[in-house]
Protein backbone atom coordinates (compact mmCIF):
# COMPACT_ATOMS: atom_id res chain seq x y z
CA UNK A 1 0.00 0.00 0.00
CA UNK A 2 1.44 3.56 -1.04
CA UNK A 3 1.72 6.53 1.56
CA UNK A 4 -1.56 7.83 -0.68
CA UNK A 5 -3.94 4.92 0.31
CA UNK A 6 -2.56 5.02 3.61
CA UNK A 7 -3.95 8.29 4.45
CA UNK A 8 -7.06 7.68 2.60
CA UNK A 9 -7.80 4.84 4.64
CA UNK A 10 -6.86 6.84 7.80
CA UNK A 11 -8.93 9.32 6.57
CA UNK A 12 -12.32 6.92 6.08
CA UNK A 13 -11.64 5.29 9.69
CA UNK A 14 -11.29 8.39 11.39
CA UNK A 15 -14.67 9.63 9.71
CA UNK A 16 -16.48 6.63 10.29
CA UNK A 17 -15.33 6.88 14.27
CA UNK A 18 -16.02 10.73 14.32
CA UNK A 19 -19.78 9.42 13.04
CA UNK A 20 -20.48 7.18 15.69
CA UNK A 21 -18.65 9.75 18.54
CA UNK A 22 -20.53 12.72 17.17
CA UNK A 23 -23.82 10.63 17.34
CA UNK A 24 -23.31 9.34 20.86
CA UNK A 25 -22.97 13.07 21.90
CA UNK A 26 -26.35 14.09 19.84
CA UNK A 27 -27.75 11.10 22.58
CA UNK A 28 -26.13 12.25 25.57
CA UNK A 29 -29.12 15.71 25.63
CA UNK A 30 -29.43 15.68 29.67
CA UNK A 31 -28.50 18.26 32.24
CA UNK A 32 -28.32 17.55 35.62
CA UNK A 33 -26.44 17.47 38.73
CA UNK A 34 -24.16 14.38 38.89
CA UNK A 35 -23.03 11.97 41.45
CA UNK A 36 -19.31 10.98 41.63
CA UNK A 37 -17.62 8.26 43.73
CA UNK A 38 -14.04 8.21 43.89
CA UNK A 39 -12.98 4.75 45.45
CA UNK A 40 -9.75 2.29 45.44
CA UNK A 41 -6.31 1.90 46.36
CA UNK A 42 -4.77 4.13 44.01
CA UNK A 43 -3.64 7.39 44.45
CA UNK A 44 -5.84 10.36 42.89
CA UNK A 45 -9.17 10.32 44.64
CA UNK A 46 -8.79 13.69 46.21
CA UNK A 47 -7.14 15.14 43.64
CA UNK A 48 -9.26 14.37 41.35
CA UNK A 49 -12.28 15.89 43.18
CA UNK A 50 -10.21 18.90 44.06
CA UNK A 51 -9.74 19.37 40.09
CA UNK A 52 -12.84 19.50 39.39
CA UNK A 53 -13.34 21.97 42.46
CA UNK A 54 -11.31 23.83 40.13
CA UNK A 55 -13.38 23.71 37.29
CA UNK A 56 -16.60 24.34 38.48
CA UNK A 57 -14.87 27.75 40.29
CA UNK A 58 -13.34 28.74 37.08
CA UNK A 59 -17.13 28.19 35.58
CA UNK A 60 -18.15 30.96 38.07
CA UNK A 61 -20.13 28.05 40.17
CA UNK A 62 -19.95 28.27 44.24
CA UNK A 63 -18.39 24.94 45.77
CA UNK A 64 -18.52 23.50 49.33
CA UNK A 65 -16.34 21.04 50.47
CA UNK A 66 -16.84 19.06 53.85
CA UNK A 67 -13.78 16.54 54.53
CA UNK A 68 -14.42 13.93 56.72
CA UNK A 69 -11.80 11.87 59.17
CA UNK A 70 -8.98 14.71 58.31
CA UNK A 71 -8.33 16.62 60.84
CA UNK A 72 -5.18 18.63 59.36
CA UNK A 73 -5.40 22.00 57.61
CA UNK A 74 -2.27 22.50 56.54
CA UNK A 75 -3.09 21.38 53.05
CA UNK A 76 -2.18 22.71 49.79
CA UNK A 77 -5.78 22.78 48.60
CA UNK A 78 -7.37 23.84 51.42
CA UNK A 79 -4.93 27.01 51.56
CA UNK A 80 -5.18 27.42 47.81
CA UNK A 81 -9.37 26.70 47.72
CA UNK A 82 -9.57 29.12 51.27
CA UNK A 83 -8.36 32.05 49.12
CA UNK A 84 -11.08 31.98 46.15
CA UNK A 85 -14.63 33.40 46.46
CA UNK A 86 -17.31 31.54 46.68
CA UNK A 87 -15.94 28.41 48.49
CA UNK A 88 -17.05 27.26 51.86
CA UNK A 89 -14.71 24.60 53.13
CA UNK A 90 -14.77 22.48 56.61
CA UNK A 91 -12.34 20.20 58.20
CA UNK A 92 -15.10 17.54 59.86
CA UNK A 93 -12.42 14.84 61.17
CA UNK A 94 -10.65 14.30 64.08
CA UNK A 95 -8.18 11.71 62.89
CA UNK A 96 -8.47 8.08 62.01
CA UNK A 97 -9.40 5.64 64.17
CA UNK A 98 -5.98 4.11 65.06
CA UNK A 99 -5.16 8.01 66.19
CA UNK A 100 -8.61 8.07 68.11
CA UNK A 101 -9.47 4.72 69.34
CA UNK A 102 -12.41 5.97 70.44
CA UNK A 103 -15.05 4.51 68.93
CA UNK A 104 -18.17 6.87 70.91
CA UNK A 105 -15.75 9.77 69.75
CA UNK A 106 -15.83 8.79 65.86
CA UNK A 107 -19.42 8.26 65.49
CA UNK A 108 -20.40 11.91 67.55
CA UNK A 109 -17.92 13.05 64.82
CA UNK A 110 -19.26 11.43 61.80
CA UNK A 111 -22.46 12.27 62.89
CA UNK A 112 -21.54 16.36 63.53
CA UNK A 113 -19.71 16.29 60.09
CA UNK A 114 -23.14 14.71 58.46
CA UNK A 115 -24.93 17.65 59.86
CA UNK A 116 -22.67 20.48 58.30
CA UNK A 117 -22.65 17.91 54.55
CA UNK A 118 -26.37 18.01 54.62
CA UNK A 119 -26.55 21.99 55.19
CA UNK A 120 -24.19 22.17 51.64
CA UNK A 121 -26.25 19.62 50.40
CA UNK A 122 -29.24 21.38 51.26
CA UNK A 123 -27.93 25.11 49.79
CA UNK A 124 -29.00 25.27 46.06
CA UNK A 125 -26.83 28.68 45.40
CA UNK A 126 -23.90 25.86 45.40
CA UNK A 127 -23.05 23.86 42.39
CA UNK A 128 -20.48 21.43 43.56
CA UNK A 129 -19.89 20.02 46.55
CA UNK A 130 -16.88 17.48 47.54
CA UNK A 131 -17.55 15.11 50.11
CA UNK A 132 -14.21 14.28 50.90
CA UNK A 133 -13.16 10.84 52.61
CA UNK A 134 -16.91 10.20 53.48
CA UNK A 135 -17.08 6.02 52.37
CA UNK A 136 -14.58 5.75 55.70
CA UNK A 137 -17.88 6.71 58.06
CA UNK A 138 -19.99 4.75 55.91
CA UNK A 139 -18.23 1.35 55.59
CA UNK A 140 -17.67 1.74 59.39
CA UNK A 141 -21.29 2.20 59.98
CA UNK A 142 -20.89 5.51 61.59
CA UNK A 143 -23.33 7.29 59.11
CA UNK A 144 -26.28 5.52 58.67
CA UNK A 145 -26.59 4.32 54.55
CA UNK A 146 -30.38 5.19 54.35
CA UNK A 147 -29.94 8.56 55.15
CA UNK A 148 -27.21 9.24 53.58
CA UNK A 149 -28.30 8.51 50.56
CA UNK A 150 -31.69 10.38 51.29
CA UNK A 151 -29.69 13.62 51.79
CA UNK A 152 -27.97 12.78 48.65
CA UNK A 153 -31.30 12.14 46.74
CA UNK A 154 -32.77 15.11 47.78
CA UNK A 155 -30.23 17.87 46.88
CA UNK A 156 -30.72 20.47 44.43
CA UNK A 157 -30.96 18.68 40.78
CA UNK A 158 -28.68 20.95 39.62
CA UNK A 159 -25.76 20.62 42.18
CA UNK A 160 -22.68 17.64 41.39
CA UNK A 161 -21.44 16.09 44.49
CA UNK A 162 -18.02 14.17 44.49
CA UNK A 163 -17.72 11.10 47.43
CA UNK A 164 -13.99 10.37 47.51
CA UNK A 165 -12.41 7.22 49.58
CA UNK A 166 -11.24 3.77 49.48
CA UNK A 167 -14.09 0.34 49.91
CA UNK A 168 -16.66 2.69 48.62
CA UNK A 169 -19.56 0.36 50.07
CA UNK A 170 -22.21 -0.73 46.89
CA UNK A 171 -24.90 1.38 47.93
CA UNK A 172 -23.03 4.30 47.32
CA UNK A 173 -21.61 3.28 43.63
CA UNK A 174 -25.52 1.98 43.42
CA UNK A 175 -26.94 5.26 43.90
CA UNK A 176 -23.99 7.35 41.95
CA UNK A 177 -23.84 8.10 38.22
CA UNK A 178 -19.89 8.11 38.04
CA UNK A 179 -18.13 5.57 39.54
CA UNK A 180 -14.36 5.53 39.41
CA UNK A 181 -11.80 2.82 41.19
CA UNK A 182 -8.54 4.41 41.10
CA UNK A 183 -5.61 1.27 40.93
CA UNK A 184 -2.33 0.88 42.84
CA UNK A 185 -0.18 0.46 40.34
CA UNK A 186 3.32 1.77 42.13
CA UNK A 187 3.40 4.12 44.70
CA UNK A 188 6.22 6.34 45.87
CA UNK A 189 5.80 5.86 49.56
CA UNK A 190 6.46 2.03 49.53
CA UNK A 191 10.00 3.22 48.44
CA UNK A 192 10.18 5.63 51.52
CA UNK A 193 9.72 8.82 50.28
CA UNK A 194 7.67 10.62 52.63
CA UNK A 195 4.53 12.91 51.15
CA UNK A 196 5.69 15.90 49.25
CA UNK A 197 4.05 19.37 48.85
CA UNK A 198 2.55 19.55 46.04
CA UNK A 199 1.60 16.10 45.19
CA UNK A 200 0.33 14.86 48.44
CA UNK A 201 -0.69 17.68 50.42
P1 LIG B 1 -4.67 12.22 46.74
O1 LIG B 1 -5.17 13.16 47.81
O2 LIG B 1 -3.18 12.34 46.60
O3 LIG B 1 -5.45 12.30 45.48
P2 LIG B 1 -6.17 9.89 47.52
O4 LIG B 1 -7.27 10.79 47.92
O5 LIG B 1 -6.38 8.99 46.35
O6 LIG B 1 -4.84 10.73 47.32
P3 LIG B 1 -6.03 8.95 50.24
O7 LIG B 1 -6.40 7.59 50.65
O8 LIG B 1 -6.93 10.08 50.60
O9 LIG B 1 -5.74 8.92 48.67
O10 LIG B 1 -4.59 9.22 50.80
C1 LIG B 1 -4.03 10.50 50.80
C2 LIG B 1 -2.54 10.42 50.98
O11 LIG B 1 -2.06 9.07 50.94
C3 LIG B 1 -1.76 11.11 49.88
O12 LIG B 1 -0.58 11.58 50.46
C4 LIG B 1 -1.48 10.02 48.90
O13 LIG B 1 -0.35 10.23 48.07
C5 LIG B 1 -1.26 8.85 49.81
N1 LIG B 1 -1.67 7.62 49.13
C6 LIG B 1 -2.72 7.44 48.31
N2 LIG B 1 -2.75 6.19 47.84
C7 LIG B 1 -1.68 5.56 48.36
C8 LIG B 1 -1.13 4.23 48.25
N3 LIG B 1 -1.71 3.33 47.47
N4 LIG B 1 -0.01 3.95 48.97
C9 LIG B 1 0.56 4.87 49.75
N5 LIG B 1 0.11 6.13 49.90
C10 LIG B 1 -1.00 6.47 49.21
MG1 LIG C 1 -8.16 11.35 49.67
Amino acid sequence: MNENDKSQRHAERMARKKAVIDEKIEAADIDRGIMLVLTGNGKGKSSSAFGMLGRALGHGMQVGVAQFIKNRSDTGEEAFFRQQPGVQWHVLGDGFTWDTQNLAQDIATAKRGWAVARDLLQDPSLGLVVLDELTYPLAYGWLEMEEVLADLAARPAMQHVVITGRAAPQALCDAADTVTELRDVKHAFRAGVRAQKGVDL
